[in-house]
């Protein structure tokens, strides 16, 4: 790699690679040497280097404002769409390099692809050369510091480029699809399709074909309005659930002409099922048809909002950003900025500058009165849902849709829950309410437009609906007083105006009374700690009644003409004058929807409010609250949550259903069906729902093991950072580490990571390293001796087959945060037990982290001797489970290590499903 043979010519910069074992810096010479810190810094402060992730090699040289020409940016520019792992490795395997075999490399590697990226500019066959020069000429104006480089291996094209928004496709209108035909599901037929699904010469599975056929009886005509046919379904990790469930759900599609929703919870399964799906429709044209991803509007990119961007609405860093999201769009999919085929690191190197202005995050999208309207990538993915067969979307987009009443012609009636056991923690946010300062501050802006020169294009009521208030007097009104109330709401330097008790508006002096209480009768410790703070709803006195009295008044006065403006809207609809044409009726269809969901907002707030002083509600749990992160407020306000947030699931979702499956490899939490019917919202239904539970194929006996580590002491930090570290070593690698509190994870990771590094062990971190979460799944992925440490998303979102992920080691017993909320629930729901519920979910989640396939072999370790040995029973029958010291867990982890080692050498055995058996070759599956 570095002897010379490359047919590139090097470039003259520099590279500069720092790690926590080092740093190394190569010169225009090519010569690789080690140098210190200040020497670096001073180094990047006088000439642009060449580098790769600047915020993460910022991060390890503790400079965080370093930049120079990173690799990162530069690939995003010529490969837009594209994935890559954003390693020194990962480039490497990519760009077709040799991947450094010592770190000392890994700067000369820099210098290496950045000509080879460059290179790719001239090669006559690249693939994403249209819009390259003018965008490579908008950079240069913005000093990106690749764009010299860049533009002089560009030419102009001759006929000139076709500007972004002209080139992209528009939807075309479809006419409405039929209600689907009532059909009986033969189980042979379904049977039959299951074995085309899964491949002429594969392995037949009994426990696959016993839930297809389980499944099937779900698509059966509907016997009664209100009882959709109902199944709850645990299927063990690798029995082929998603092939298991996609043969019935194909079969019904195709027979009775309706649309399957697939939902999910995360972004992984979205992915896995966009993939596993192209099995059912093997030609692509068929399947961008019959296949259809969903997800909520603020994933996508809002063109209008990027012209706005590149017009000059962005400045410095976030412009830059802004060109480079504009180059991803014309190559993209679907347009899906998180999780789609945006790379996510993408984003994260420009420490998040601007990228959530891109995307219509407050519901301030004009619909028809948009010059995009008909190439919005949120619109085209809305219609094609309309007339796919199968639709993968995820539980809060199922829900939102439900709740507010969204595209009912397009409703779903036939609904899978994958990751069925999140339905309740999705449904427990989808139907809260809150009235915050963040929250109010929001509506005011929807309502008034922004104070200030904001980034991004934001404008308010007024502006939105102008020819609404030329032809209808009335309106204009509305909007008049909507306006005018909306000033009562918290305005920019709230949470500073309250810190000095000087509220602005009867909305603030509510807040700032919600505040002195929470502080008054903080008792958790947690007011010297700097963290989130909260007290019930409950005792209230005279100061607090009136700021609420003073506060409802004037959320009602904006809440009255908000409501007249939605009929006007209304009234103006059925009327259809003649200037109404098929676009402006979209959009004022557009203006009642986000209408409808503020008058929701506002009226739960004033049912919320309602209530101190009174009568509690028992269907719900109030309490006040202030968001705090290290000493630092971001929120204040009242917060109420359904105790049970499955009652409006039940009625929303699953009553209009006709069918309906809750699925899940630990629905039942590693306890009884009572839980898999209290977390589903079966309970509230009047009929019985079936029930069906095929176990893993696996052999835990053979495969996995549990270690309760019983001297690791509690509290011990530098014995916790100790045990994680040596854990590591023993394991070379490949290690998840769990921790349920960010403040732990982040000592360990301080105290052991310089350690790894120089054991040629990488170690990354949620909650540290400047990376999103799916990025860095996608690097532990990539590399058996990285390891990665992290809190409740990495405990189940995370789908690792192979010696990638080799041991689980939890930091304590997962108990759950005795909060407000959690009381509550707790104490409706049969107190220890409930808890036992709780922690039995976890570490069956944690736990299904390990074996993914039937070559897999692991360890789950505990460091914690109080584990309770009811609890031993969460793990799959016949797991060995052994209390032992940790001296004895290091020898049977490195014992494990050569033996994995060995075996590993054998030709990989692919159980499918879950896991290997859905990649496809070459398409890397992201994190979660
Ligand atoms: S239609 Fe709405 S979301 Fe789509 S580009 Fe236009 S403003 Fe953005």
């Amino acid at each position: 790699m570095t002897d010379g043979t490359s047919p590139y010519p090097p470039l003259a910069y520099p590279a500069l690679h720092a790690s926590h074992s080092g740093i190394w810096i190569c010169g225009s010479d090519g010569v690789s040497r080690a140098i210190g810190k200040g020497e670096a810094i001073g180094c990047v402060a006088e000439t642009p280097h060449i580098l790769l992730n600047a915020p993460l090699m910022g991060q390890r040289l503790g400079y965080p404002d370093l930049s120079g020409l990173d690799l990162l940016e530069l690939f995003a520019f010529i490969h837009p769409a594209q994935f890559v792992v954003p390693t020194p490795a990962g480039l490497a395997k990519t760009l077709g390099l040799e991947p450094p075999a010592q770190e000392a490399d890994i700067a000369s590697l820099y210098r290496e692809a950045a000509s080879h990226l460059l290179a790719g500019l001239e090669a006559p066959h690249w693939g994403e050369r249209e819009g390259a020069w003018s965008s490579a000429q908008a950079l240069y104006r913005l000093r990106w510091p690749w764009a010299g480089e860049v533009s002089k291996r560009l030419t102009k094209p001759a006929d000139g480029e076709r500007w972004l928004f002209s080139k992209l496709e528009e939807w075309e209108e479809e006419t409405p699809r039929p209600a689907p035909r009532a059909v009986t599901m033969d189980e042979d037929a379904t049977l039959t399709q299951l074995g085309t699904l899964t491949g002429k010469g594969s392995e037949e599975r009994e426990g696959q074909k016993s839930y297809a056929a389980a499944v099937a009886k779900i698509f059966n005509p509907r016997r009664v309005k209100g009882a959709p046919n109902m199944l709850l379904a645990e299927a063990g990790t690798g029995i082929g659930k998603t092939l298991g469930y996609l043969a019935p759900a194909s079969l019904w599609s195709a027979e009775a002409g309706g649309a399957v929703w697939i939902s999910t919870f995360t972004k992984a399964l979205q992915r896995q099922l966009d993939r596993e799906t192209r099995r059912i429709y093997p030609d692509e044209e068929v399947f961008r048809k019959k296949v259809v991803v969903r997800k909520g509007r603020e994933n996508y990119l809002c063109l209008l909002n990027l012209e706005d961007a590149l017009q000059g609405g962005f400045a410095g860093r976030a412009a830059i950003l802004a060109h480079l999201v504009a180059r991803w769009a014309a190559y993209s999919k679907d347009g899906d900025m998180v999780g789609g085929d945006l790379p996510g690191w993408l984003t994260t190197l420009f420490r998040r500058n601007g990228s959530t202005a891109l995307t219509d995050r407050r519901g301030e999208c004009v619909y028809a009165g948009c010059p995009h309207y008909r190439k919005c990538f949120i619109e085209k993915a809305a219609r094609a849902s309309q007339q796919a067969d199968i639709v993968i979307a995820n539980h809060a987009l199922v829900m939102v849709n439900a709740a507010r009443g969204r595209e009912q012609q397009n409703a779903p009636t036939r609904l899978i829950f994958d990751e069925g056991h999140h339905l309740f923690d999705a449904a427990d946010s989808m139907f809260a309410a809150r009235l915050s300062g963040q929250e109010a501050i929001e509506i005011r802006r929807w309502v008034i437009g922004p104070e200030s020169k904001n980034r991004g294009r934001r404008r308010g009521l007024a502006a939105r609906l102008a020819d609404l208030a030329s032809y209808d007097d009335e309106g204009g009104r509305a909007i008049e007083s909507a306006r005018h109330a909306g000033e009562a709401l918290p305005s920019d330097g709230w949470l500073q105006r309250l810190s000095e008790s000087e509220p602005f508006g009867p909305v603030e002096a509510l807040l700032g009374e919600v505040r002195h209480m929470v502080f008054a009768r903080d008792e958790s410790q947690s007011a010297d700690a700097g963290y989130g703070l909260e007290t019930e709803l409950t005792d209230v006195e005279g100061p607090m009644i009136d700021a609420v009295a003073n506060a409802a008044e004037a959320i009602d006065a904006l809440l009255k003409p908000l409501v007249r403006l939605g009929q006007r809207i209304e009234h103006l609809i059925e009327e259809g004058p003649d200037w109404m044409d098929a676009p402006a009726r979209a959009r004022m269809e557009g203006a009642l929807s986000s209408l409808g969901w503020r008058c929701d907002t506002l009226s739960g707030w004033l049912a919320l409010l309602s209530r101190i002083g009174g009568p509690a509600d028992p269907e719900f749990v109030d309490w006040l609250m202030i968001d705090r992160f290290e000493g630092r407020e971001y929120d204040i306000g009242i917060c109420r949550h359904w105790l049970d947030p499955t009652i409006p699931v039940t009625e929303v979702v699953t009553k209009p259903a006709h069918g309906l499956m809750i699925t899940s490899a630990t629905l039942k939490g590693g306890g009884d069906w009572e839980t898999a019917r209290a977390r589903s919202g079966a309970i509230h239904l009047d009929q019985a729902v079936q029930e069906f539970e095929v176990p893993s194929p696996f052999n835990y006996a053979e495969q996995a093991k549990v270690i309760i580590v019983t001297d690791v002491k509690r509290g011990d930090m530098a014995g916790l950072a100790g045990a994680y570290a040596q854990l590591i070593e023993a394991s070379g690698g490949g290690t998840l580490g769990l921790f349920t509190a960010i403040r732990r994870l982040r000592t360990v990771y301080a105290r052991i990571a310089d350690r790894m590094a120089q054991s040629g062990l990488p170690i990354y971190a949620q909650h540290v390293d400047p990376i999103d979460t799916g990025t860095l799944v996608d690097i532990f992925r990539d590399d058996p001796k990285a390891s990665l440490l992290g809190t409740d998303a990495l405990r189940d979102g995370v789908d690792v087959p192979g010696r990638s992920l080799r041991l689980v080691v939890m930091e304590s017993v997962p108990w759950p945060r005795p909060d407000i909320l959690h009381k509550a629930r707790r104490l409706a729901g049969g107190g220890s037990a409930y808890d036992d519920r709780i922690i039995r979910a976890r570490l069956a989640q944690a736990f299904g982290r390990i074996i993914r396939r039937a070559d897999d072999h692991g360890h789950f370790v505990i460091l914690s001797s109080a584990f309770p040995s009811r609890l031993l029973t969460t793990f799959p029958e016949g797991t060995p489970i052994e209390r032992m010291p940790l001296t004895q867990a290091l020898t049977e982890i490195k014992a494990a290590k050569s033996k994995t080692v060995q075996s590993s050498l054998s030709p990989d055995i692919s159980f499918g499903h879950d896991a290997g058996q859905t990649d496809i070759p070459g398409n890397k599956s992201g994190g979660i």
